[in-house]
């Protein structure tokens, strides 16, 4: 038996994959992070399924759970939100689950960083402005490499999508402001995707005070960069002389 580590997407139940609400239905066991994962998600699951929150577990019992319903030949899954390679602390329960001779299948799902530039109407990556996206987040009880610190990853002034680190607005833009100017754009998303969304724009000169304002403290994304800037650049791909192997552009 495999365990399936299902990405839930940001929050809007549309926004799982068919497989994982596949997964969901067929699954007998499912343990989700109810402190980020909407319970809405839930409508998927078969309602004989035994459903799990593991906020209250460690991961000896966390384990000890998944095993045990495996050797019962129950099908599991492991349900986490956004998609699971980002932040999701998955490594260390499929190396355990491996050493028990447990496979294991992860199934990505919709981030929140895309699922906030949804929320702003942007694209990250416009032409002549950035072709890059950073995601990082800034150290906290987990720390961050030192070659990885924002202010250092600032210099890049590409797109910037920081997770995990709201509560510490102010350090987020003091660490910022080091590489970036006062006028670079910047938004916060909270809870993307979910009915009660919020969206803040403004700069980096504004942003702490807006956001401490709004009392935003968890579940959001920090977004930073000129593409939510008004540029004016347009993607070669669509202009009418530009061939592609897709289509022959016009002389
Ligand atoms: N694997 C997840 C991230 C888990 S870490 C993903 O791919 O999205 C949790 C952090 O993700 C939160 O602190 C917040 O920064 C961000 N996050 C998760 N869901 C969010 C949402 N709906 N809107 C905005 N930020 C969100």
């Amino acid at each position: 038996m495999t365990v399936y580590f299902v990405g839930a997407g940001p929050g809007d139940p549309e926004l799982i994959t068919i497989k994982g609400a596949r997964l969901l239905k067929e699954a007998d066991l499912i343990i989700y992070a109810g402190s980020l994962v909407n319970p809405e998600i839930l409508c998927y699951a078969n309602p004989g399924a035994k459903i799990v929150d593991s906020k209250d577990l460690d991961l000896p019992r966390l384990m000890r759970l998944m095993q045990e319903a495996v050797a019962k030949g129950q099908k599991v899954v492991r349900l986490h939100t956004g998609d699971p390679s980002l932040y999701g602390a998955i490594q260390e329960q499929i190396r355990q689950l491996e050493a028990a001779g447990i496979a294991t299948q992860i199934v990505p799902g919709v981030s929140s960083y895309a699922a906030a530039a949804a929320a702003v109407g942007r694209e990250l990556t416009v032409p002549e402005v950035t072709q890059t996206v950073i995601i990082t987040r800034l150290g906290g009880r987990t720390p961050v490499p030192e070659k990885e610190s924002l202010s250092k990853l600032a210099m890049h002034q590409a797109s910037m999508c920081i997770f995990l680190s709201v509560g510490m607005i102010d350090k987020v833009v003091a660490e910022l402001l080091k590489a970036y100017p006062t006028t670079t754009p910047a938004a916060v998303v909270e809870k993307a995707s979910w009915p009660q969304e919020r969206v803040i724009r403004g700069t980096l000169a504004t942003l702490a005070e807006q956001v401490k304002a709004a009392g935003i403290t968890k579940t959001a994304m920090i977004l930073l960069g000129d593409f939510l800037g008004n540029t004016e650049s347009v993607s070669r791909l669509y202009a009418p002389e530009f061939s592609h192997g897709y289509r022959k552009g016009k002389k």
